[in-house]
């Protein structure tokens, strides 16, 4: 239920819930990994897919961040890109790799701009002759400002690179120094205006609001920014207070204070407002791209849907043939697993059977948008549809949705909650009371 408060982005609901909203369920024993393996490998892709790419190392640790795994050290750049392409020469011949053409391969981390450029340019255009890439394949690469080198840059754009996604929060100085974000406001915009100066590929940027220290002018001026150095797309998020991690212990020891929670809505929506008065499209609930549709953001998109996906490198996650699978994390163990010719899996979960669904749910959320025709064209979403619209009309009371026609548009304040309803809406469908609540929702609608 949300509340209806009249306010809803202050307090539509008690929580964020930022974790992303899963599809895949049952965890499948490790003596089954073996043979489940062969069979996935074995069975062609019939659905558009991706590939992901992970490079587990960052040179310092952001206050903020949940993702941080390895110190880097130079001389560990060399070997584990061979471990990668070594993994990726393993699929060679194998059946996985037959079907429909890749849509978009992706580098992500960790930090994969702080390999060298021989390395970065050798992984890519290797990766590229290795996997089926269809020919508009988007290829990104993520990473940050610090060590992004102009020789880093030619080297992923000459390999094939044709998106860059850098995170780079703030641009404000004070506020990046006190998150651990070493580049200077001055280097930030530098090496934003060089890698656009490239033209070729769409740059695009994370910013968080939320920070500790952050104002409504220090966010205005990070969102003038992106449309003044002429970036293609950008990234809006609320900062995740992820526990263990140093922003967390600091804000825990009171040496950093975040933003209030319940001002939060009202810089996504500021930030929403900057970018539609900028000409910019919303193309997700947290995404925007320039009026020049450089920006696609493919692999973002082909992911929520629950899109196949080949998975490379330590830590980086997959999934094929409805079932999701994650490789050994340590970079050591998944190098010693290739080299003994065995299989880096640790972990297999099997999607729950209505991940279709779920998929259709949370793409739209996603988007902003639930079609309710393309719920119902769903085996089973017919059911799931009548139960679902006494909620979706008790949200659009809230001011959360905007009913018109089939579809269920998410207003600002639904836009900026959508991380939390569509995680709701999966909970209200695996309740066992879901027929009776749903009921009890139809006539609180008809008072
Ligand atoms: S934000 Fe990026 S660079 Fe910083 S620790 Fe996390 S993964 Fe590494």
């Amino acid at each position: 239920m949300a509340r209806s408060s009249g306010d809803p982005l202050r307090s539509a609901f008690g929580d964020l819930r930022r974790a992303h909203p899963g599809s895949l369920a049952a965890p499948v024993p490790a003596e089954e990994f073996e043979n489940l393996w062969a069979a996935m490998s074995q069975s062609p892709r019939s659905s558009p897919g991706t590939a992901y790419v992970h490079v587990p190392f960052c040179e310092t640790h952001c206050l903020f961040c949940g993702f941080y795994k390895y110190h880097w050290r130079k001389r560990d750049g060399a070997p584990y890109v061979d471990s990668v392409l070594t993994q990726a020469r393993r699929l060679q011949g194998q059946p996985l790799l037959d079907g429909p053409p890749l849509r978009a391969l992706y580098l992500g981390g960790g930090t994969p701009t702080i390999l060298s450029a021989p390395d970065l340019h050798r992984l890519v255009s290797e990766l590229r002759g290795l996997l089926p890439l269809a020919p508009d394949c988007e290829i990104t690469l993520e990473g940050r400002i610090l060590a992004f080198t102009e020789d880093k840059m030619r080297a992923a754009f000459d390999a094939g690179v044709n998106r860059v996604s850098l995170g780079v929060q703030t641009f404000d100085e004070p506020i990046r120094r006190s998150l651990g974000r070493k580049a200077s406001k001055q280097a930030v915009i530098a090496t934003l205006e060089t890698l656009v100066a490239f033209d070729s590929g769409a740059i695009v940027i994370d910013l968080i609001y939320g920070l500790p220290g952050q104002t409504f002018e220090t966010w205005a001026e990070d969102l003038r920014l992106v449309e003044a150095i002429g970036l293609d797309g950008v990234d809006l998020y609320g900062l995740n207070l992820i526990p263990g991690t140093p922003l967390m212990t600091a804000i825990d020891k009171r040496k950093l204070d975040p933003v209030p929670r319940q001002d939060l809505g009202v810089f996504y929506a500021s930030g929403a407002e900057a970018m539609e008065q900028a000409g910019w499209e919303a193309i997700s609930t947290s995404h925007w791209r320039s009026p020049g549709l450089r920006e696609r953001s493919v692999y973002n998109y082909l992911s929520k849907t629950g899109a196949e996906c080949i998975a490379l490198g330590a830590g980086a996650g997959g999934a094929l043939g409805g079932v999701g699978y994650r490789l050994i994390p340590t970079v050591e163990a998944y190098a010693k697993q290739l080299d003994q010719g065995q299989l880096p899996i640790t972990s297999m979960f099997r999607a729950r059977q209505d991940a279709p669904l779920i998929n259709v749910i949370r793409a739209g959320m996603e988007r902003g948008r639930l079609d309710s025709t393309q719920v119902r064209a769903v085996p089973g979403g017919d059911a799931v549809m009548d139960d679902l619209e006494p909620l979706l009309a008790h949200w659009s009371r809230a001011g959360l949705l905007a009913p018109r026609q089939r579809f269920f548009d998410l207003t600002v304040a639904g836009r900026f909650w959508q991380v939390a309803m569509t995680q709701r809406i999966i909970g209200f469908l695996d309740h066992p009371q879901r027929r009776p609540m749903a009921a009890l929702l139809r006539e609180e609608g008809a008072k």
